[in-house]
């Protein structure tokens, strides 16, 4: 017999048999900081560095992005702080980035190839982190958006390393890049899911459309499999593979999520104590067995039936 779920747990996040899980918070402000910690975060895991320039009419100075990134870090000394690189486009467009004429921007000129067609702003960001790393005790790490290369990757982490910074992965938010984790982990430091994009991409389904909404599921076994793919990539070339997409806080999912090999979950603060909750119900091997179980799915609501199932068995 189990115990019921403990009430909002706070501490390092965790399985049953004391599997560390670091629990981290999603972030699109240094202003947020204080909440997360208050919460539990164990860290950062995105920091949605996009939302800090939405309304910009021109590219971010140096000094004015270094005086957010070091207020950040100065929020989490000691701990891990994953930025994100501007994520620009699609459904999060910066003006002095993007091209408002493409007619599918969600295939078209975004995240790490706006950047790379505009590389001073990418160039300037890099500096102004490295620099604001180096006035603070966090321990950043630097990723790239909507990789789809293994070149894409090696572009990424050598301009990071150039310019200072020590810790570059990328995300896996695009198929290809989650068919070659094997590849791009060998070049990158860690690798980061995002689900939210994984899952757009994965099934041809726009995120933002409601008619395809149904869709839009990270519990589908096509998404499930290709994170497997990353996690057994993470696992053999011992590089840490995180989640920070949607997907990381639904509790019983992020429980899935560590069985294919997942080993930070990052989530909206507000999502923390209930998926801390739930890790502490499931060993390390419970977690295999519910991955197992959601790829055998046909269906992401399958996939979610089966788990359910398998879950209340165990009571
Ligand atoms: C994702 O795609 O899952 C992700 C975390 O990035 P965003 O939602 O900002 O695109
Ligand atoms: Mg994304």
């Amino acid at each position: 017999e189990r115990l019921a779920r403990p009430a909002a747990p706070t501490g390092a996040g965790a399985l049953a048999d004391g599997t560390s899980i670091p629990l981290l918070a999603n972030l699109g402000s240094a202003d947020a900081a204080a909440d997360a910690v208050a919460k539990g975060a164990e860290g950062v895991g995105l920091f949605r560095t996009e939302f800090l320039f939405l309304d910009a009419q021109s590219a971010p100075t140096v000094e004015a992005q270094q005086e957010q990134y070091t207020r950040l870090l100065a929020a989490f000394p000691g701990k891990k702080v994953v930025v994100r690189a501007l994520d620009a486009g699609a459904d999060k467009p910066l003006s002095f980035l993007n091209d408002s004429a493409e007619e599918n921007p969600a295939l078209g000129l975004r995240g790490l190839r706006a950047l790379r067609a505009n590389e001073q702003i990418l160039r300037d960001q890099l500096t102004a982190l490295a620099n604001a790393d180096a006035e603070t005790e966090a321990d950043l790490w630097v990723m790239a958006p909507m990789v789809s290369t293994v070149e894409e990757t090696r572009y990424f982490t050598a301009l990071g390393r150039e310019l200072g910074l020590k810790t570059l992965g990328v995300m896996v938010e695009v198929p290809s890049a989650a068919l070659l984790a094997d590849r791009i982990l060998a070049d990158a430091d860690f690798a980061s899911i995002g689900t939210n994009d994984l899952t757009q991409y994965t099934l041809a389904a726009d995120r933002l459309l409601g008619s395809v909404a149904a869709l839009q599921d990270p519990w589908h076994p096509a998404v499930l499999r290709l994170v497997g793919e990353v996690g057994r990539a993470g696992q053999t070339l011992g590089k840490p593979v995180g989640v920070c997409g949607e997907a990381a806080a639904d509790p019983l999912l992020a429980v899935v999520l560590v069985g294919l090999g997942v080993t930070t979950l990052s989530m909206s603060p507000a999502a923390l104590s209930d998926v801390r909750a739930e890790l502490l119900l499931h060993t390390l091997d419970e977690a295999k067995a519910f991955a197992l179980t959601a790829l055998a799915a046909n269906s992401a609501f399958e996939a979610r039936a089966a788990v359910l199932e398998a879950q209340a068995a165990q009571r």
